[in-house]
């Protein structure tokens, strides 16, 4: 596991949202949280095993105390820092003007997500009146402060059409990249049927996007793997998931849950031995084997092995 380059820290499943999609379940009644101690000392052990990112991550991470802490950990550590953030917290907690500027030079990367180019549709998704507004102008306040946002767009029937205005949206916010991802059939995504869209649906709606948007539009590497099999993706290698309990994925397309192993545990086993010894990762490893030259060594291999998806799984298309 030399080439492991991303730790994802899922470190909280609280969220003032609860979009549709959701691929753990965050929610305003959710309260796990990292333990501080045990996040700060697993970004040690990643950065002495050379470790290049930490990306941060829910829920909204914002919602746990240390998230500061967590980057300025890793940025001590000589990492990259990214956080997966909608901008939005819970009552009594506040992320504005103050708050972004104190992360700037520990923040590289704020990836943020858009559901639709106005407030009612995109509101309509994240279960969350005023989210629009409030995610707007809290990517307003980061670009007022130098931090460089990118946006993810969730494509799926009821809201593929959206795509162009979010472009649009995209670039009068001065955001410079716009991932369109599918969405996982996981967590509040798992039990409603229909979410997963068909590649030339997405496909056109991106090509009409690019006519008039200047956001560079481009198609998420795990949805790319999981339609086409072709991929950079190296999930399975180069990026590792651990939930707020210790638990770990090779690929955010596949939810961190426990398992009667500890050796899938950051919390229980060191990571260096995690890494070696998981039996979670070796199924993986062992499916990417024999996978070998099909080209998917991503997060839909991961869902092949770790949930039973049956090797071969069409996707629609
Ligand atoms: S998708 Fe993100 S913003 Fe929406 S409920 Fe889940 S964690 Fe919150």
């Amino acid at each position: 596991m030399s080439q492991l380059r991303t730790i994802r820290l899922e470190i909280t499943d609280k969220c003032a949202l609860a979009c549709l999609h959701c691929s753990v379940n965050a929610g305003p009644g959710k309260s796990r949280m990292m333990p501080l101690a045990l996040a700060l000392d697993l970004i040690d052990q990643f950065a002495r095993l050379g470790g290049q990112e930490v990306i941060l991550t829910g829920g909204e991470p914002l919602e746990h105390d240390g998230y500061v802490e967590m980057l300025e950990r890793a940025k001590t550590r000589g990492m990259r820092t990214c956080l997966f953030s909608m901008g939005i917290v819970t009552n009594g907690k506040l992320f504005d003007g103050t708050a972004v500027r104190r992360l700037k030079g520990l923040l590289d990367l704020w990836v943020v997500s858009l559901h639709a180019g106005s407030a009612p549709a995109h509101d309509d998704l994240t279960g969350g009146r005023g989210s629009f507004d409030e995610t707007c102008a809290a990517i307003q306040r980061a670009a007022v402060a130098g931090i460089e946002v990118q946006a993810t767009f969730f494509a799926y029937p009821g809201n593929a059409h959206q795509l162009r205005a979010v472009a649009g949206l995209c670039d009068h916010l001065g955001i410079t990249s716009l991932r369109v991802l599918s969405v996982v059939p996981q967590g509040r995504a798992a039990n409603q049927l229909g979410l997963e869209l068909a590649i030339d649906v997405i496909d056109q709606a991106i090509e009409e996007a690019a006519r008039s948007a200047r956001v560079k539009l481009r198609l998420g590497e795990a949805t790319k793997a999981k339609y086409r099999r072709e991929s950079d993706c190296q999930a399975i290698s180069s990026e590792l998931v651990v939930n707020c309990d210790g638990w770990i994925s090779p690929c955010h397309s596949v939810e961190p849950t426990a398992s009667t192993s500890e050796l899938d545990n950051a919390f229980l086993v060191p990571l260096a031995e995690v890494l070696r010894s998981s039996p979670r990762l070796s199924r993986c490893r062992s499916l990417a084997k024999e996978e070998a030259g099909i080209g998917c060594t991503s997060g839909c291999l991961a869902r092949q092995a770790l949930l039973g998806v049956p090797s071969g799984h069409v996707f629609p298309r």
